[in-house]
């Protein structure tokens, strides 16, 4: 049985094959305030420019609103089977799949409709897959500011979008904030190992 303390850093490590299947099965996929400004700068964009022409506010399945960058026909960026803003991916592609920190045997039962995906070969496993806790906090303070921002704006609005990533910045830079948040992730990551494992 493992460790609970192993389950959020020592589980399988994932391996992606790149057969490009996740980033074709979605209609959208969430940009963060901070994801805006990386994305429109390695474009060559200005900030409203890019979502006037690639996203849009989206109601989620989880109710509240979210930018997302819109993909019909997949994500715009994916090329052949690559992404072709790796360097500035949304935060929610940096951590997937590890961010479910689900054990590896459920999160294949997840993935099933991704026949692809290489999780699909790991072996079962009661454990998450090894995840970066720290990247993981900063995904929640991400989605915190961005789902904050959208709640008290209908559209998006250049200056007051600066401001609020410039306070996404700051928050992303507290050493102590990042800390207290991985050490939640991780408590989180072992209760999940308890409870599949009947401790
Ligand atoms: S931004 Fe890149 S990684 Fe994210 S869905 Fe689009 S192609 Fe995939
Ligand atoms: S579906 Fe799985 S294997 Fe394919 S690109 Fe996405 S994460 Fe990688």
């Amino acid at each position: 049985m493992a460790d609970a303390d192993e389950g959020f850093t020592d589980g399988p490590e994932f391996a992606c094959g790149c057969c490009g299947q996740c980033c074709r099965r979605d209609p959208y996929y969430a940009v963060s305030l901070l994801d805006i400004r990386n994305i429109s700068m390695a474009l060559g964009m200005s900030p409203a420019g890019f979502f006037g022409k690639y996203c849009a506010v989206i109601d989620t399945p989880g109710g509240f609103r979210y930018p997302a960058i819109l993909a019909p026909d997949g994500c715009p960026f994916l090329k052949g089977v690559l992404c072709a803003i790796h360097l500035v991916k949304p935060i929610g592609c940096w951590v997937f799949p590890e961010s479910a920190l689900l054990p590896v045997t459920l999160l294949k039962k997840s993935i099933i409709a991704i026949p692809t995906c290489a999780i699909l070969a790991l072996p079962d496993d009661d454990r998450p897959l090894k995840a970066d806790p720290e990247l993981l906090a900063a995904r929640d303070l991400h989605f915190e500011h961005t789902k904050q921002y959208f709640e008290e704006h209908d559209a998006f609005d250049e200056p007051s979008w600066q401001a609020a990533t410039d306070r996404l910045i700051e928050k992303l830079q507290d050493a102590d904030e990042l800390g207290r948040r991985s050490a939640e992730l991780r408590a989180k990551a072992e209760a999940q190992v308890k409870k599949i494992s009947g401790q």
